[in-house]
């Protein structure tokens, strides 16, 4: 990043052009650079979004081992023969699946497909491993990335045409313990959003025909962005026994039997980094949660020159204090850069919690902390300050999600009929919950007046925790009156 974009910091109004203000936000915190000309919807992510990758990594793949998964790797190409063999996987990805057709200046006899998910490469391994009930269940989970060649716009870690992310294969006995393991996995990525990402989320399961290819029930955990889109955070997918079937996935039971095994696949990508940055961030820049950022606190001597020797040594005593603790700290104890100067580069970098160190707080053994959110003003003791940093971390934290829950929870909207679902989310955004019958024609009828879908149906046992049942008495579906069941979440998403 060059001075002077550090200089100008953002220009960019959040509320009235979000997508500007985000993109902007990538470029001046030094998150990403665009691919090369030609390559529309590639990212590089420089080193300090990858840190941001690798701890929200380092958090799931310790959920992911506590539970019984263990990393595996696969090739990164699929030859058509593998792909064409689960038929709604070919169907599903055809439009986006990126071909490697020559290697070196021979024609390949087969194509190799660059993996877009890899069910079809996976599968026929957990074939080859599974012999009997007691090599299930199996769980491998691989780290990678994928292509899918996008046609609807892309955005820096939303979507973008390759994506970093894990995505987790299991095999099991029966239906319920995949079931159990879909759950399993959904409830691990709604802990790393709400426990690491400080981003609240709701779940539910996406409508029938907007499942992942070949899956019986695809989950999911949406996150409301500021702009009121919903973003598809993760999913999760319950398999049933067609890749198994497929694939031949069998097993022998206690009684020698030959059954089909039931499947799961489940994936988290760098679209959380995505949310993260969108939700959290401001018009100073990025903001981050203590949970990932690099630097936790940046501490910030302000001397004049007859002051410099106590204030620096003052202020490195504190560092080390903080370094023993087991916080992440930096000095910027550079000559060249004025305070203020400081004060917007860590501001524009997200850094949580900023302490101010001059001749004042020296004297009175005191340190002033800045929490940069809202630049709330905190005076801290020198004596207890280790201890004393980790209750402003926990407070930054809890307000960074305390404010995305008050906007999920005041954007979520009820409407009976059609009128009401179009006007409510071309007013507000958000979610409009409404009684659905369960037909595709019914979301058709919304999503062809405005760019909006049914992002969720709830389960039915979170339906009550979120909000009331909106399903009381005889619902009616609100687009074409017959019978309704289900409760849909309508919204527009990224
Ligand atoms: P899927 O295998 O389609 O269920 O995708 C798993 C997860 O990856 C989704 O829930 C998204 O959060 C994320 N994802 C899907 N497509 C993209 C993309 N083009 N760029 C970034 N993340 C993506």
């Amino acid at each position: 990043m060059s001075d002077d974009d550090q200089t100008l910091g953002i220009t960019e109004s959040k509320e009235y052009a979000t997508g500007d203000w985000y993109a902007e936000v990538c470029r001046k915190a030094g998150l990403t650079n665009y691919g090369p000309e030609g390559m529309s919807g590639f990212i590089v992510a420089r080193p300090r979004a990858y840190g941001l990758w690798e701890r929200v990594q380092g958090e799931l793949d310790a959920r992911f081992k506590q539970t019984g998964v263990q990393n595996a790797y696969f090739p990164m190409f699929i030859p058509e023969s593998y792909l064409e063999r689960e038929k709604d996987i070919v169907e599903g990805f055809d439009p986006e699946v990126a071909w490697v057709t020559h290697g070196g200046h021979d024609e390949l006899e087969e194509r190799l497909a660059v993996r877009p998910t890899s069910e079809s490469i996976i599968a026929p391994y957990m074939s080859q491993w599974i012999r009997s009930h007691r090599d299930l269940p199996l769980r491998v989970n691989q780290w990678a990335s994928v292509v899918r060649w996008e046609a609807t716009e892309t955005k820096p870690f939303f979507r973008t045409k390759e994506f970093l992310w894990q995505e987790g294969h299991t095999a099991h006995e029966t239906d319920e313990e995949a079931w159990d393991e879909t759950l399993t996995r959904l409830n691990q990525y709604e802990e790393v959003y709400e426990d690491v990402l400080a981003i609240p989320v709701m779940r539910g399961q996406k409508p029938d025909h907007d499942k992942f290819p070949g899956a019986d029930t695809t989950t999911t955990v949406e996150a409301l962005m500021p702009d009121g889109k919903s973003v598809q955070g993760a999913t999760s997918h319950h398999l049933g026994q067609s890749f198994a079937d497929a694939f031949d996935i069998t097993y022998y039971d206690e009684d020698e039997e030959e059954r089909v095994a039931h499947t799961t696949s489940w994936g988290f990508s760098w679209r959380s980094l995505g949310a993260l940055i969108m939700t959290h961030s401001d018009e100073q820049g990025l903001v981050l949660p203590p949970t990932l950022a690099p630097e936790q606190v940046v501490v910030v001597p302000i001397w004049q020159s007859d002051t410099k020797d106590e204030v620096l040594d003052y202020a490195e005593d504190v560092v080390d204090d903080l370094e023993d603790a087991g916080v992440r700290v930096e000095l910027d104890d550079r000559d060249e850069r004025n305070p203020g100067f400081k004060f917007n580069e860590w501001e524009l970098k997200g850094v949580p919690v900023r302490f101010e160190i001059g001749p004042h707080e020296v004297e009175d053994g005191e340190i002033t902390a800045i929490h940069r959110p809202d630049g709330e003003e905190v005076t801290l003791d020198r004596e207890n300050v280790a201890d004393a940093v980790q209750d402003e971390l926990d407070t930054v934290y809890a307000k960074l999600f305390a404010s995305a829950e008050e906007n999920i929870e005041e954007n979520v909207r009820d409407a009976d009929d059609r009128a009401g679902i179009l006007g409510t989310l071309g007013q507000h955004g958000g979610y409009v919950r409404t009684p659905w019958c369960g037909e595709e024609d019914c979301e058709d009828a919304i999503s062809d007046q405005m760019s909006a879908e049914i992002v969720m149906v709830p389960f039915p046992e979170d339906e009550e925790k979120h909000h009331e049942n909106v399903l009381e008495g005889d619902a009616e579906c609100a687009v074409c009156g017959d019978d309704a069941d289900e409760t849909a979440y309508f919204a527009k998403s990224y």
